[in-house]
């Protein structure tokens, strides 16, 4: 591992500054895939600051009802908050399903949003990969790409969004609160991460400089009826092939509200506004399920080894939103 600098910061303002005065700064916060990837020698900081003391651990009602959680919140205890298991369970569950409890433990709310993927190529200094070492090529295209993305790929990374949680922040259309020395911005979670296009080492809109520190929920009715189901090689902890998150509401057999978001299938968050407006104001049936679920999937491009992504996609999309329609029948 290359030397570093480490410095602490007990408020946002010093943190900000020293984020600002140098190059090649990172923010440390539970550590979980930073670290490792400093030992790989991905990410090679020149200062590390630790910001495990900054007072962004708050859980917090909004006048409008939304929820405001600070970005240090740990992901067991967000899960484990009971208006969110209330509120958005669809957000409890991916947060359950993404890791372990001890890395639930560590991982913090801010840091989910920013792991990176893990593609196996990306960790491997032997191979070709543009996201780490831009413009050497990509060894994942033609290579072993079972778990590589099939939507909103490009010619330079196939490489899927690890994130679980992320997935049910895109669909509650949660913002970003960021931080510099320049103010405050504020990002919907959908346009915070970024296609990889030609600059996939670009993962986010965030500045080097820039501070996660809180995600806003705004009040979501339907998101009290939602569920996230997550399709894994094994029972035990592992990345999504597939996952769905999903909110329905239906009145008198018709869809009134509903919001649909993919993981495992695509190199962001995936909200699924296709298969959305597909389904409003259609009744709910099967038939209809599976065919917002298609259309949503018809740009897919698959590689030798992930084609099965896309029939699993779309029939975990019918499962998901069969089991919802049930449960509302007999609610
Ligand atoms: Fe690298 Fe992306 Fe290709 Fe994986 S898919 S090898 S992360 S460029």
């Amino acid at each position: 591992m290359k030397s570093f600098s480490y410095a602490s910061a007990t408020d946002v303002d010093t943190a900000l500054r020293t984020a600002a005065d140098g190059d090649g700064v990172k923010f440390l916060a539970g550590g979980t895939n930073l670290v490792d990837l400093m030992r790989e020698g991905i990410e090679e900081p020149s200062t590390v600051v630790d910001i495990t003391r900054l007072p962004l651990t708050g859980i917090e009602e909004l006048p409008d009802g939304g929820i405001r959680v600070g970005a240090l919140v740990s992901n067991s205890r967000l899960a484990a908050d009971p208006v969110i298991r209330t509120r958005y369970p669809v957000l409890a569950k991916a947060i359950l399903l993404g890791a372990s409890a001890q890395l639930r433990n560590m991982a913090t709310v801010g840091g989910n949003l920013l792991q990176r993927t893990r593609c196996m190529y990306f960790y491997d200094e032997a191979s070709a990969c543009n996201k780490r070492a831009p413009g050497t090529g990509c060894d994942a295209i033609g290579g072993f790409s079972r778990g590589s993305a099939v939507l909103g790929t490009s010619e330079h990374c196939i490489a899927t969004h690890p994130s679980d949680m992320a997935v049910a922040l895109v669909l509650l259309d949660a913002v970003v609160e960021a931080e510099s020395v320049r103010g405050i911005r504020r990002i919907p979670v959908a346009d915070f991460h970024t296609l990889p296009g030609d600059t996939p080492h670009i993962e986010s809109v965030l500045a080097p400089d820039e501070l996660i520190t809180a995600i806003e929920l705004p009040p979501v009715p339907v998101a009290a009826h939602s569920r996230y189901r997550k399709v894994r090689d094994r029972a035990s902890y592992a990345f999504a092939l597939v996952s769905v998150a999903a909110a329905l509401a239906v009145e008198d057999g018709v869809v009134t509200d509903v919001r649909l978001a993919l993981g495992g299938v695509a190199t962001k968050p995936w909200r699924a506004r296709v298969a959305e407006e597909l389904l409003l104001g259609a009744e709910a049936t099967d038939e209809n399920f599976a065919r917002a679920a298609a259309a949503e999937l018809a740009p897919a491009l698959p590689q030798s080894d992930n084609a099965f992504k896309i029939d699993l996609a779309r029939r975990t999309v019918v499962a998901v939103l069969r089991t919802l329609n049930a449960e509302r029948s007999t609610s």
